[in-house]
């Protein structure tokens, strides 16, 4: 099994302190992966976007830090290369614009060393330059930036103006339907930047703007416009051939579900034969309301979800230390079977890779990059930026290395399950 998500207190200060990414590595194998994805912090470049945690560091110190932990990465790669496929990869931020030209930069310049990021985990972690998962404290005052008379203190990320007028009371969110849905439009339009300019090859907590709103779907009727970015966003990965990570990490942030959440990912619309319809104010369609730990609405003629676009899920456990190496998988693996998912993908090294295996029918060999072959089946859902792919001359070598590559069989059925509950009972 695999997981393509994890931090270590060696590289990164939010991690388990004193532990090693080596320990990591060696919690993955103990734990039966066969295949672990390696994906520290990029760097920040202003100082002002330093954790509490950092304040004795500079962006020059967290730059150093992660050249470091590419060289450790790649060591760790090679030397436990007979037990498990280690990748090397890295965890985007985007605050400014600042960090996504740094990004290209990175992983050009890293790239050309000839030992650098195999492959991207594109994660949105602030909103309106503030950080929306560091506590709860950080995420109100992102929110309640939004909360203004006009709503428009963003000018880059304006709410829809239909919003000002909704007061409906949105399931256990503390701010008003307006100021909420001008914050996940604002996360929305961050996370599409990040997918187009960057072309992640796996997408990070999908939807991390409602951590501490689990109960909120975003397909809600007081949220107007949202899930049509949702469904924006799902549609520019699926173009391109990314994998959606469904990851364990939002359990131990108390959800009952994973990232994402079960409207993105549905697979089932209707619960029932006959379900009951119904008609919500400020709403044009129908909807029905899925029967779920917590009601989800769904337009009936809904089909914008990552599963009926033909997304590609994949697993991770975004562990920050050994300690949650595998953690919560057990659950994570009864959500996804609940979610009645049949088919995983993962990253797969390109020199153990066939090409023409049955597993593989349909996805790149060594010559064709998976996301070409998509694209060349698959219309753009948005061509927003204009940019062609020769822009993103890294995707050459993260795709000389890994190809997505889809379980072969069952994935609820293999051994690594009964072993893991096994070690963790
Ligand atoms: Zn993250
Ligand atoms: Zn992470």
């Amino acid at each position: 099994m695999h997981s393509h998500h994890s931090h270590s207190g060696q590289f990164c200060r939010h991690a388990a302190p004193g532990t090693t990414l080596e320990d990591v590595v060696l919690a993955a194998i103990h734990a039966g992966f066969t295949t672990y994805g390696l994906s520290e912090h990029v760097p920040r470049y202003r100082k002002v976007d330093l954790y509490p945690e950092e304040e004795d560091l500079s962006p020059t110190d967290l730059l150093n830090t992660f050249t470091a932990y590419l060289t450790e990465a790649h060591r760790l790669r090679v030397k436990y290369a007979h037990v498990i496929d280690l990748l090397v990869g890295l965890e985007t931020d985007y605050i400014t614009p600042l960090d996504i030209d740094q990004l290209q930069q990175l992983l050009q310049a890293e790239e050309e060393t000839g030992a650098g990021v195999e492959y991207v985990v594109g994660s949105v972690h602030h909103v309106a330059e503030q950080g929306i998962d560091f506590s709860k404290e950080w995420w109100e005052a992102c929110v309640d930036s939004f909360s203004t008379d006009t709503g428009t203190d963003h000018p880059t990320v304006p709410p829809p103006p239909h919003t000002q007028r909704l007061t409906k009371a949105l399931p256990d969110v503390p701010f008003p339907p307006a100021a909420v849905t001008a914050y996940l439009h604002a996360y929305l339009d961050a996370q599409h930047t990040l997918i187009t300019r960057i072309h992640p090859t796996v997408i990070g907590h999908f939807d991390l703007c409602r951590l501490y709103i689990p109960k909120l779907p975003l397909n809600h009727p007081s949220l107007p416009g949202v899930w049509e970015k949702v469904e924006r966003n799902i549609k520019e990965v699926v173009a391109y051939g990314g994998l959606f990570e469904v990851s364990a990490a939002s359990f131990r942030k108390g959800w009952d579900e994973g990232y994402p959440g079960s409207e993105v990912l549905q697979v089932r619309y209707f619960p029932s034969a006959s379900p009951v319809i119904y008609s919500l104010p400020h709403h044009p369609e129908p909807l029905v309301r899925l029967q779920r730990a917590h009601p989800v609405y769904c337009p009936v003629s809904d089909t914008q979800c990552i599963i009926a676009n033909r997304g590609r899920l994949c697993l991770s456990d975004d562990s920050h230390g050994p300690a949650s190496v595998a953690l919560n998988y057990t659950r994570l693996r009864t959500y996804l079977v609940e979610q009645d998912v049949t088919e995983l993908w993962y990253l797969a090294r390109n020199t153990t890779v066939t090409g023409n295996s049955d597993s593989n029918a349909g996805m790149a060999d060594e010559n064709t990059t998976p996301s070409e072959s998509v694209a060349a089946t698959a219309t753009p859902a948005v061509e927003s930026t204009g940019e062609s792919k020769e822009q993103r001359p890294w995707l050459v070598f993260q795709r000389r290395k890994l190809t997505p590559r889809k379980y072969d069989g069952r994935w609820a059925d293999d051994p690594f399950w009964t072993r893991l509950s096994q070690r963790q009972t």
